[in-house]
């Protein structure tokens, strides 16, 4: 099955019962048992919903896994991952990463001694110097946020076998439609389903999608034990969300492609920090490893200050000034105030995170408009 029909079917049947076309929202919490264990394979909603179970056979067929296991948020699907390590244990994480993941790494698994080590994971060599026998986890994100760098992943992933390293992907920014991380060598592909995935800014969901089915039963383990399962009514969104996903990538990937040429000879623009330019400098992996180069846009002023951002984040009217991605809709946000606040600033400068950085993503209107938005907000 190609990906534009595996959106639609893969896992997903008529109700057996009704033969409704959409899968029902079971709205449970517990299932009728005919004798003491004697059941139809639903006990307890937090441990089974069938709901659930359509969107986790749906989402392993999009990453080409054989598991699904979806979590009430992208944070809560990387906090599952977490338990699987140990106090002692260490990570190498890209230092360009989602300001919650950093957080939780630092904030919460750090005092159950977990140490994560940040650095440029796109230098293979300075990745392979940090690697020691407490080294447990690669915390992979490409392209990275709000940078747009570009890590290898068959490169890395093969680094992390070698050591019997488990690698995990975050594809929230290109969606399973750009990249499949576990074609790739990766052992765990992970996603923010609020993003792409439900597409339509009206979900919160996360996910995890492995190969191997020892990876896989732990993982159900942590989900079960520790409960951070999303309802149904949310996996039903998503599912319904991810029925155009290719539809709405490759559509905000060509105005994303549009609106980067644009913002690259604008006369108020420094610089433009997207894959699909042939001078980044992670160009050629991206086109190696994704179909198109995602629909994230990143860029900073001539006037590098804070009020130069903020004029032009509060002037667009298209794009709306907020957190979050992957919605039908373009959204503008400012990440040194918003969602890499928890980064401290030191850290931010290092990689390229000023103060008058702008990302984008960009969403599926016409592009005219979008530019006409933009070109006034910078003028
Ligand atoms: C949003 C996001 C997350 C966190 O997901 P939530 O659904 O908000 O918990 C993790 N990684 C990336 C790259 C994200 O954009």
């Amino acid at each position: 099955m190609k990906f534009g029909t595996k959106v639609i079917h893969a896992g997903i049947a008529p109700d057996a019962t009704t033969g409704a076309i959409m899968t029902p929202i079971f709205q449970t919490s517990t299932y009728a048992q005919a004798a003491p264990g004697q059941h139809k394979g639903y006990e307890y909603a937090r441990t089974q919903n069938p709901t659930r179970s359509v969107l986790e056979k749906n989402l392993a067929a999009l990453e080409e896994g054989r598991y699904g296991i979806c979590f009430s948020s992208g944070m809560a699907a990387m906090d599952s991952i977490m338990k699987l390590l140990h106090p002692g244990d260490e990570i190498i994480s890209t230092n360009d990463l989602y300001g919650g993941s950093y957080r939780l790494m630092t904030k919460i698994y750090e005092k159950f001694g977990i140490k994560a080590h940040f650095l440029n994971m796109g230098d293979i060599e300075a990745v392979k110097a940090r690697i020691n026998d407490k080294t447990k986890l690669f915390w992979i994100e490409t392209p990275t946020n709000p940078m747009l760098n570009i890590i290898d992943i068959e490169k890395t992933c093969a680094l992390a076998r070698d050591y019997g390293i488990l690698s995990c992907v975050d594809n929230t920014f290109a969606s399973p439609y750009l990249q499949t991380p576990l074609t790739m060598g990766a052992d765990m592909a992970l996603h923010s389903a609020t993003k792409y995935l439900g597409g339509h800014s009206d979900v919160v969901h996360g996910a995890i999608v492995v190969k191997e089915e020892k990876l896989a039963e732990q993982l159900y383990f942590i989900q079960n034990a520790a409960g951070a399962v999303p309802g149904p009514q949310d996996c039903f969104l998503v599912l319904r969300g991810i029925k155009t996903l290719h539809l709405r990538v490759e559509r905000a990937c060509q105005n994303a492609e549009r609106i980067a040429h644009f913002l690259l000879g604008h006369p108020k623009v420094s610089k433009v920090y997207f894959p699909g330019l042939p001078n980044h400098p992670g160009h050629d992996i991206a086109k190696k490893q994704m179909r198109h180069f995602g629909a994230m846009v990143s860029f900073d002023l001539v006037d590098n200050q804070y009020a130069a951002a903020e004029k032009v984040l509060s002037t667009t009217h298209l794009f709306t000034l907020a957190e979050s991605l992957g919605g039908v809709e373009s959204l503008i946000s400012h990440p040194a105030s918003m969602t890499h606040a928890s980064i401290p600033r030191e850290e931010r400068l290092k990689v390229g995170l000023t103060d008058s950085l702008i990302r984008l993503s960009v969403g599926v209107e016409d592009v005219e408009d979008l530019i006409e938005d933009l070109d006034k907000a910078l003028q």
